[in-house]
C-alpha cells in the first residue's frame, strides 16, 4: 500500500494534473474521455490517491454517460458520502475515505436493483486485473 501524501505539495508530485484536479480540487474530468469508462475487464478499481478497493468490475455497467459507473461499491466503509451543493446542484459526493479524494457523485437512477448509479471519474480510479 502506497504511503497517503501529508501535503498538498506531496500530492501534487504523486498525481498526474488531472488527477490532481479530479481527487484534491473536485473538478471533474471531460465525459468519454476517461480510460475506463468502456472497460469490460474483470477486475477491482481502486483509490488512485492511495490503493483502498473500491468498485468491482462486476457492478459496472454502462451508463451512457461517459464516465465509469457502478451500482455499488465493494464495501460502504471504503467511500465517504457527503452532500454538495455546488453548481447550483444538490448532488451527493463519493470521496475516498482513506485518503479523502474527490471520487464521483452518487445518483439514485440507477438500472439495477440497488436503484443507484455511482459516477466516478476515470482519472481517480486504478485498475487491478483478476
Ligand atoms: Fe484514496
Amino acid at each position: 500500500m502506497s504511503q497517503i501524501p501529508k501535503s498538498e505539495q506531496e500530492w501534487k508530485k504523486k498525481l498526474t494534473p488531472e488527477q490532481y484536479h479530479v481527487l484534491r480540487e473536485k473538478d471533474t474530468e471531460p465525459a468519454f474521455t476517461g480510460k475506463y469508462y468502456k472497460s469490460k475487464e474483470k477486475g477491482n478499481y481502486v483509490c488512485a490517491g492511495c490503493g483502498a478497493e473500491l468498485f468491482s468490475s462486476e457492478t459496472k455497467f454502462d451508463s451512457g454517460t461517459g464516465w465509469p459507473s457502478f451500482d455499488k461499491p465493494i464495501n460502504t466503509e471504503n467511500i465517504e458520502l457527503r452532500k454538495d451543493f455546488s453548481h447550483g446542484m444538490m448532488r451527493t459526493e463519493v470521496v475516498c475515505r482513506k485518503c479523502h479524494g474527490h471520487l464521483g457523485h452518487v445518483f439514485d437512477d440507477g438500472p439495477t436493483e440497488t436503484g443507484r448509479r455511482f459516477c466516478i471519474n476515470s482519472c481517480a480510479l486504478g485498475f487491478r486485473k483478476k
